[in-house]
């Protein structure tokens, strides 16, 4: 479907650091297919324990000295303060003024003595150590995290982080409106002022989606499941259908309220571009 309505917010782009000289060179690309839609900024996410530090780090140079805004995620994952304080220090350097704040999951076989600091501890020492350098957005989960025993705890913790000076969240992605429109009533009655991004998966593969869906508790909704499943390997139809479904989605959040939105390309310009272009977004805010 295609609205005829404009909505304004503020909209990120999110990436991966590519692993290969092939890899960086189809990012350049999207990279530039998705600046013509001039959004607020992009985003590079980190492998916790530092395994991406390299590669996050020289993607997010690039993009930075090609004239865009750029959030690098950031965790502790099993590095020391100095390790950390030092990438921060390089970032600031490279004129970088916004991080996002994160636990991370460690990668399979890191080990059980690499251990997880909690982003409210990551956002701590951010502000400790460079005050307000930087505008520092955290994550939060309107399908309540994996490890959260009760959304209470969720809450209570995202509040630990928004009390040590986050600015703003994005969310994990959901496919029911109604799970972030309730997470923000509750974080509301908590006290939680912040603008709650809420993150924005393409669909374009079914296998993939549900594979990470589970690992990162996410739900699929079951129609949403079904139809996808019906369409087998015709992948035009399977992207047909996500398009309108996830359309859908963001037109209901942002007549809802919604502040903005953060994509999660997944490094491909074509399907962030779709949903953008048929519901006419504007970036008005960084
Ligand atoms: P936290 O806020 O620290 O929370 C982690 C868990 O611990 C939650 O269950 C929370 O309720 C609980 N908790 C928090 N504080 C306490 C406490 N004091 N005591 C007990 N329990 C506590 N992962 C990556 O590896 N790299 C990325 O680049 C990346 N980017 C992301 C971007 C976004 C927008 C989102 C939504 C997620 C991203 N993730 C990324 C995934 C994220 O790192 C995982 O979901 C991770 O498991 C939790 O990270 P967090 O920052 O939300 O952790």
């Amino acid at each position: 479907m295609t609205t005829d309505a404009v909505f304004s917010g503020r909209f990120s782009f999110e990436f991966f650091p590519p692993k290969t000289d092939k890899g960086v060179e189809k990012l350049r690309t999207v990279r530039e297919q998705l600046a013509t839609r001039n959004p607020g900024f992009f985003s590079v996410t980190y492998g916790a324990g530092g395994s991406t530090r390299e590669r996050t780090f020289s993607t997010v140079k690039e993009i930075k000295q090609a004239g865009y805004d750029v959030a690098p995620h950031l965790s502790f994952g099993g590095d020391d303060e100095n390790s950390v304080l030092n990438l921060l220090n390089d970032y600031k350097q490279q004129g970088i003024n916004r991080i996002v704040a994160l636990r991370g999951d460690l990668p399979s076989g890191m080990g059980p003595q690499a251990h997880l600091v909690y982003a409210s501890e990551l956002v701590t020492f951010i502000r400790k150590n460079f005050g307000d350098d930087f505008h520092l957005d955290v994550a939060c989960y309107p399908e309540i995290h994996p490890d959260s025993a009760t959304v209470e705890k969720d809450l209570a913790f995202f509040k630990q982080k928004v009390d040590a000076g986050a600015n703003s969240a994005i969310t994990q992605y959901f496919y029911n409106a109604d799970a972030y429109f309730y997470y923000l009533e509750r974080a509301q009655k908590l006290g939680i002022d912040i603008p709650i991004y809420p993150g924005i998966m393409p669909i374009t593969n079914f296998t993939n989606l549900q594979r990470f869906s589970s690992m990162c508790g996410a739900e699929v909704p079951r129609w949403i499941s079904r139809q996808l499943e019906s369409y087998g390997d015709d992948l035009e139809s399977i992207k047909a259908f996500g398009l309108e479904v996830v359309t859908d989605l963001c037109e209901t959040l942002l007549e809802g309220g919604a502040p903005g939105m953060h994509f999660y390309t997944m490094n491909q310009a074509e399907p962030t571009l779709s949903i953008w272009d048929n519901l006419g977004l504007e970036n008005v805010s960084s």
